[in-house]
């Protein structure tokens, strides 16, 4: 399990500005090295490239050269030349082991000429994480607005402690945002009113054309980025900080969309911003030692909790009614509870009488 945390940090903007610039050019150059030879063979690059890339960067300090080699050619190979991952001049430097070192909160980066050294402000929350853990690599990344450094610092762990408690299903829907097998709706209206706001502003500035109309949607583009992201911020923490809750099921992603669910809801489950309320979810409740699990969605929604009857017509928008035993609910909270429920006796193949009882202690060891 890994953990990362961004640090503002000051550095000499005169020497990483464009320190970072030319590592971008080395990676990109490496990049283009591998697709012209189908190859991302980090000895070969080097005997290829090293001494035309030394020459054009003569202040890039070799072992940094030879970082940004590696990073580029795993770049490569973790898509197997499936994408092109190119970087901009701006983008982030990653650091390993050759390039830097960390003792205790003294951390020191290799530059345009010296090696530049400087004291983390580590934060209150991570800093557990950063006495305890694997320090594995650093990110220098630059913002423009604010004009400011960062250094992001990657650990893990590879026995993370984890908390018992209960598990809970999670149903994500059009209409609410998460619903939870013990009840707790999180509505989506007032995000949906906004997204339909967006969309018919967008539409009207598209017809218009203009250059002035052209600056306007990249602004408000931005601006409902960041509406997403506080509101999906905002969910996953009230989500993940639940005390008694240890285990959190959500519906398989990967499968979801294989399901005939119409084609607003295929394309919310696509969109950027419900897989960012996920990663959000995971990476807070993993801050807290607590898991989140995924389970296969089939019937879901139309199993009823109660009987396990399934029939597509037990659903019939947010309402469930059960065609075997007349049970009555709300549709998203009974899916929730068969996620729940199909996790538990998936991981403990018991009976279903005990995936009907909300597990009050669960053992990490059951679900290992
Ligand atoms: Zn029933």
């Amino acid at each position: 399990m890994k953990r990362t945390v961004s640090i503002p940090v000051d550095l000499p903007a005169q020497r990483f500005l464009p320190l970072i610039n030319q590592c971008a050019q080395i990676f990109n150059a490496h990049v283009d090295w591998a697709f012209a030879n189908g190859t991302y063979n980090k000895n070969k690059a080097h005997k290829d490239l090293y001494h035309m890339l030394r020459g054009q960067h003569p202040t890039v300090p070799s072992a940094l050269l030879q970082t940004v080699r590696d990073n580029a050619l795993e770049a490569i190979k973790a898509t197997k030349f499936k994408s092109i991952p190119k970087k901009k001049p701006t983008s982030g430097l990653r650091y390993d082991k050759r390039t830097m070192t960390l003792r205790g909160k003294q951390l020191t980066l290799s530059c345009i000429g010296k090696r530049v050294t400087l004291i983390l402000d580590v934060p209150k929350y991570f800093q557990e994480v950063f006495e305890t853990w694997e320090f594995c690599g650093a990110t220098v990344t630059y913002t423009k607005n604010p004009k400011q450094f960062w250094v992001r610092l990657v650990f893990q762990t590879k026995n993370p402690q984890q908390i018992e408690g209960q598990v809970q299903g999670i149903d994500r829907g059009l209409y609410h945002q998460a619903v939870t097998s013990d009840g707790q709706f999180f509505s989506s209206s007032k995000i949906r009113a906004v997204q339909r706001r967006y969309l018919h502003n967008r539409r009207q500035l598209q017809q218009k054309g203009t250059r002035s109309a052209k600056r306007r949607l990249k602004a408000m583009s931005g601006r409902e980025k960041r509406f997403m992201r506080d509101t999906n911020h905002c969910v996953s923490k009230k989500l993940a900080n639940q005390h008694r809750i240890a285990v959190f099921v959500l519906e398989d992603l990967s499968s979801i969309r294989t399901q005939r669910r119409g084609k607003k809801m295929n394309k919310w489950l696509g969109s950027w911003a419900f897989y960012q309320q996920e990663q959000f979810l995971t990476y807070k409740a993993e801050a807290l030692g607590k898991r989140v699990v995924h389970q296969d969605p089939r019937y879901t929604s139309q199993k009823c909790n109660i009987c396990k009857h399934i029939r597509r017509t037990n659903r019939h928008k947010s309402r469930f009614h059960c065609k075997n035993c007349g049970h009555r609910t709300h549709a998203d909270l009974n899916a929730a509870l068969n996620v729940r429920d199909d996790y538990i006796l998936s991981s403990t193949q018991g009976t279903e009488e005990q995936a009907s009882v909300n597990m009050p202690d669960v053992s990490a060891g059951a679900f290992g």
